[in-house]
């Protein structure tokens, strides 16, 4: 089985073939439909299994249509732990991203960095990956809105609610409007993330990698 019959477009397919992804790996296999079809998805395993280029294909054609992003209104918001996770994920939906002809704008947003070149660059951006208090930051200072959030994603939760993220993540959660996409990730399935899980998530497709 290829990619081809997973619901993407030629152009993403044209990206993949350029990247030699030449099958998809199993969790893409189920994950990439169920977020064209707009369902919540509970992945859960290990780095590694291809779980970022998992959501970033669907994501980016769920977005195709509606490209929109009105000032500091971001349409996806991508949760990570750290500023490595942070600047990876946001590399995967430039490189997908630019292969398709509408104009898909992603930036990583982190702590430990000057706050300014970060707010002028928040100008028309789709898609935000962003950890958590450096997130709530911009929104304080009103660089970014979050109450246009379509697709919402957790990546490395587990990690996140280690790091202490979890008041942060509840604040954040609280900005969002209800009816949106959620797709929660993580390595493993503890209390905390259950907890999470139980807050965000409606009906989802659970994969186990
Ligand atoms: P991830 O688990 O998302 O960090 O991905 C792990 C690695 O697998 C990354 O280096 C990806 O570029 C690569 N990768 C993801 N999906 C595929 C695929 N279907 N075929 C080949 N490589 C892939």
């Amino acid at each position: 089985m290829d990619f081809s019959s997973l619901g993407l477009s030629p152009s993403l397919l044209q990206a993949l073939a350029d990247q030699n992804y030449n099958r998809p790996y199993p969790i893409q296999k189920e994950v990439i439909p169920a977020i064209l079809n707009g369902k919540d998805v509970l992945g859960i395993g290990p780095t590694g299994s291809g779980k970022t280029a998992g959501y970033v294909l669907p994501v980016l054609m769920n977005l195709r249509n509606n490209t929109t992003s009105k000032n500091r209104h971001v349409n996806v918001l991508v949760l990570v732990p750290t500023r490595e996770l942070a600047m990876q994920v946001r590399e995967v939906f430039r490189l997908f991203g630019s292969a398709l002809p509408e104009r898909i704008k992603s930036l990583a947003v982190f702590g430990g960095v000057a706050i300014n070149p970060q707010m002028k660059a928040l100008q028309g951006v789709n898609i935000l990956v962003a950890t958590p208090g450096r997130l709530l930051e911009l929104v304080e200072s009103n660089a970014v809105k979050l109450s246009n959030i379509e697709t919402l994603i957790l990546d490395e939760a587990d990690k996140m609610l280690n790091l202490g993220f979890k008041e942060e993540m509840n604040r954040i959660f609280a900005l969002l409007p209800k009816k949106r996409q959620n797709l929660l990730f993580s390595a493993t399935l503890n209390d905390d993330v259950t907890n999470i899980k139980q807050i965000i998530l409606r009906d989802p497709l659970v994969v186990k990698i």
